[in-house]
């Protein structure tokens, strides 16, 4: 079966009717770019960049964030790298910072919050991004957003950033994309104004599963809870797919829901033309584009979004990939 997997590494992603849809590639080490090519992800569709500040007690340097990103984006050679700027915080802590910790480090000063809590932490990551940007094609992704404020003030210490560069002569892309990771409900709701000063949307649903169900992600107790089909939040994947599209804004799925094959036809149904995912899924979700006539999934995937009850949605579910 894997062979036969192998063979589709080359073919051209499209459903059967023959539209496109981009695979792009979760990273979080240089190292992974091997894996990715091998499986043929057509670009980096979310480089989780704090595995770099992690298991160490200093902070890396400028030159070394720098060096770190600039490998991928060279190995990548012009394929688009999608570099997340720092989430920690919650599940993924750094081991030096000075800072009280948190009864409920999920709902904490993670992510974005604590980045423009840190500005030099942030302003030394995003000078690192943007040089890194002047050898391929990168693009900048905000973590955890749920308010505009954050976002001004984001896009704000990139000028920033990008002022200082100029005044040391150092090159960047001046057409560097930056986009926001919809994985907060409050985000998801209210996306009609993210969409207007984004360049595009990528979707983390495991947090937005996380938190629109109260389910903390890395609690085996309510493990069993955590339900990607849960209607509400299906409804936020697709109100947000729908509303970014009718932007003109591209989005994208980067969480485990993009990896998982049984969901590809349900994702494409809803309008999805953008997945990242770990590389060890894309062939397998790759073959399911590959049969997936898209006139013919949209009456049951209209279905689906009107359906309040769980047990319905798995059989519906299963009628849709049995078509
Ligand atoms: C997500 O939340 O879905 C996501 C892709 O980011 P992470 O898993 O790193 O929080
Ligand atoms: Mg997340």
């Amino acid at each position: 079966d894997r062979q036969k997997l192998k063979r589709i590494v080359q073919a051209q992603t499209r459903t059967l009717d023959g539209t496109p849809v981009e695979l792009h590639a979760n990273i979080e080490l240089p190292q992974d770019v091997a894996q990715v090519k091998e499986n043929g992800a057509t670009g980096i569709g979310l480089f989780r960049s704090e595995f770099l500040f992690m298991n160490r007690r200093d902070l890396p340097s400028e030159d070394e964030q720098f060096e770190f990103y600039r490998r991928v984006v060279e190995e990548m050679d012009g394929a688009p790298v999608t570099i997340r700027t720092l989430d920690l915080g919650a599940d993924k802590q750094l081991t030096h910072m000075e800072r009280p910790a948190s009864a409920n480090p999920a709902l904490g000063l993670r992510a974005i919050r604590l980045c423009l809590a840190e500005p030099h932490l942030f302003h030394t990551q995003l000078r690192a991004i943007l040089r890194a940007s002047h050898y391929g094609r990168v693009q900048i992704l905000i973590p955890m957003l749920a308010t505009m404020q954050e976002l001004d003030q984001t896009l704000h210490l990139l000028e920033v950033a990008k002022h200082s560069l100029e005044a040391d002569g150092l090159p960047y892309d001046k057409g560097v994309k930056v986009g926001g990771m919809i994985e907060i409900p409050a985000a998801a709701l209210t996306v009609q104004v993210f969409v207007k000063k984004l360049d595009f949307l990528s979707i983390g649903t495991n947090d937005l599963i996380q938190y629109t169900l109260a389910i903390d992600r890395t609690d085996d107790a309510v493990a069993h809870l955590y339900d990607p089909l849960h209607p509400a939040v299906l409804q936020l994947v697709a109100h947000t797919i729908r509303t970014a599209h009718r932007n003109g804004t591209p989005v994208a799925v980067c969480g485990e829901m993009a990896g998982d094959p049984s969901l590809t036809r349900l994702l494409l149904g809803f309008g999805l033309r953008e997945f990242s995912m770990h590389p060890a899924h894309l062939l397998a979700v790759k073959q399911q584009v590959l049969k997936t006539n898209l006139p013919e999934v949209a009456n049951l995937v209209s279905k689906m979004l009107k359906t309040e009850h769980p047990e319905k949605m798995r059989a519906l579910l299963a009628r849709l990939n049995n078509l």
